[in-house]
């Protein structure tokens, strides 16, 4: 069992949220049309992020708001948890 901390709501059991993936590398600044396979990395592999992966999660039983989690998915350790602003 995961227990999450919400900025809002504090330390929560896992089951109050949903799991909205993995979050997404920010998009470039560059500014040039981005190659057939560079956009299909970004869409389809949003971080090679090795064991530890930056998710989203939804205090859904909750708050209702986003959560940015960083966890290791080997030991399951939240890392850090933060307002998600993008969602
Ligand atoms: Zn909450």
């Amino acid at each position: 069992m995961l227990v999450i901390n919400c900025p809002f709501c504090g330390p929560r059991d896992e089951r109050e949220f949903d799991y909205g993936g993995l979050a997404k590398a920010p998009r470039s600044k560059v500014e040039r049309v981005a190659s057939n396979s560079e956009w299909t990395a970004y869409l389809l592999h949003p971080g090679d992020q090795g064991r530890i992966a930056d998710e989203y999660w939804w205090h859904a039983r909750g708050c209702g708001e986003w959560v940015r989690v960083r966890r290791d998915t080997t030991t399951h350790r939240i890392e850090q948890s933060e307002v998600e602003s993008d969602r």
